[in-house]
């Protein structure tokens, strides 16, 4: 090791170590803070990015990268960590001050102005901030550079290796099979599922997820859960990794969302160990960490053998009437209930690519500039009609309900569905290497599934992109095949 590179390693672990400092003040700001405690932890918050970024568009910074990118000496992950800090750097440095500034100011202006629009259901209110955010990402878009189209250097930010071309190459044709797959799974008729609503004792629902968790290879010496306003995942090191939960009235209100979040919380515990604190100890998309809980959440945790292990789990610990005489594909059809529906979190695993798609248009179309912002309301509830065969009754259930938007981001959304993708096609994969799969998950050993997820994906970290690892990880390209034929056999449609 050079000593230039060891200055480089030190500073760029001072940027880590900044950017999990802001982690954990977001965790705390989450799950712990009273409400008084808001301005305060604002301003250390800007403090902290403030100084994030100061160092790392430093000049010092920059001079070292290219020192050390042309040291022929470094060992392949010194290589890697200087290539992908340059990267970093570089767009950064794209970006100048006052650039970042009035994204911030406008994102915290429209954050506010979004919910009160979307508890008043007025769009109108919501409009001159959501144009303001649309005009500064393409300015973005201009800095950052792009080939073909402006969404190209947005998604770029989310979906680092994917182009706005592949995604519609992708997009339209999934977007026509599942419209079709709905409508014969829905012909076909579905088992009522009423049964799971209600109130379900909130305590027991934890105690079962934290079982299933476990189970699963979630490591509670090295995170925890906690109850939350939203679901999410938030790690500070591999070692420490924590997921938050909320419970909704059904019997998996607490549960499948944990699942889905204990997903991405496998893949952070699951990073390299010689590459810690350094950040190839990270995802290198948005898609593929959803690869990860997206494929524990509706391939694992949807599934019958699932259920054919934990029905009498569940059942004993809850002690509850209401589940006495259910069964492994009771659980499993209620939790795979398809069923077109206005909202996007809500969805179910086959509808909700369709919501993805919905949003992928609009927002390219907002961003390549060939539809307004004030036709928005209008695109969205003709795209729900000839998607999802529903009419949008107002804009907060239309196009106000998600907060990306008001945050200004946008090409997030496809990564989704990216994640559904890659999803399936690596639980296929998985599927052929163990022609037992079944029977193991039956039995609640679902190793086979964490080891490879843990070879080809998790240990990669930021080494390589995402399609790159996919490809190598399944022995394909990209393509919704997978997920189109998971589908098919799940609820036996030809
Ligand atoms: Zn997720």
């Amino acid at each position: 090791m050079t000593s230039t590179f060891s200055i480089v390693k030190e500073k760029l672990q001072e940027l880590h170590d900044l950017e999990n400092i802001q982690s954990v003040l977001h965790w705390d700001m989450e799950v712990m803070m009273p409400a008084k405690g808001v301005t305060a932890r604002g301003e250390q918050l800007t403090t902290l990015s403030a100084l994030h970024h100061r160092l790392a568009t430093s000049e010092e910074l920059g001079a070292l990268l290219q020192e050390c990118a042309g040291d022929a000496s470094l060992a392949p992950d010194e290589k890697c960590l200087v290539a992908e800090a340059w990267y970093d750097y570089e767009r950064t440095k794209k970006l100048p001050e006052q650039y970042v500034r009035n994204l911030s100011d406008a994102r915290t202006a429209s954050y506010h102005a979004w919910t009160k629009a979307r508890k008043n259901n007025d769009f109108h209110g919501f409009e001159p901030f959501l144009a303001r955010n649309v005009e500064l990402a393409r300015e973005g878009a201009e800095l950052l550079g792009y080939v073909e189209s402006p969404y190209d250097a947005l998604l770029e930010n989310f979906e680092r290796g994917m182009t706005t071309a592949q995604l519609q190459e992708l997009f339209t044709p999934l977007a026509a099979e599942l419209q079709q797959l709905v409508q014969q799974i829905i012909a076909k008729g579905q088992a009522d599922k009423a049964w799971i609503n209600g109130e379900w004792n909130e305590g027991r629902q934890k105690e079962f997820t934290e079982r299933v968790l476990r189970d699963i290879g979630y490591d509670f010496e090295a995170g925890r859960i906690d109850f939350a306003a939203h679901p999410f995942c938030t790690n500070f090191d591999s070692q420490d990794v924590r997921i938050t939960t909320r419970n909704e009235k059904t019997v998996f209100g607490l549960f499948l969302s944990s699942l889905h979040e204990a997903g991405h919380a496998l893949y952070e515990q699951g990073f390299d160990s010689a590459v810690r604190r350094s950040l190839l100890a990270a995802a290198p998309s948005l898609g593929i960490h959803e690869c990860n809980s997206r494929l524990w959440e509706n391939l694992v945790g949807r599934s019958i053998p699932f259920w054919q292990h934990y029905t009498p789990i569940l059942q004993q610990l809850f002690k509850d009437d209401r589940l006495a005489n259910k069964s492994a594909e009771d659980f499993a059809a209620a939790a795979s209930y398809v069923e077109p529906s206005l909202i996007r979190v809500d969805a179910d695993e086959v509808t909700y690519s369709l919501h993805v798609v919905i949003r992928f248009e609009l927002e390219k179309a907002l961003i390549e500039g060939s539809l307004n912002v004030s036709e928005l309301p209008e695109a969205w509830a003709a795209r729900y009609k000839q998607y999802l065969g529903i009419s949008v009754p107002n804009h907060a259930d239309g196009c106000l309900q998600d907060v990306h938007w008001s945050e200004g981001l946008f090409g997030y959304f496809p990564t989704y569905a990216l994640g559904n993708l890659y999803a399936a096609q690596v639980m296929e994969t998985i599927r052929a290497q163990h022609p037992e799969l079944d029977a193991e998950i039956a039995r609640g050993d679902t190793r086979s599934i964490l080891d490879f997820l843990r070879e080809k994906i998790h240990h990669v970290g930021r080494r390589k992109l995402a399609p790159q690892i996919i490809e190598e990880a399944t022995g394909q390209k990209l393509s919704s095949d997978a997920f189109l034929r998971a589908i098919r056999a799940k609820y036996n449609l030809n």
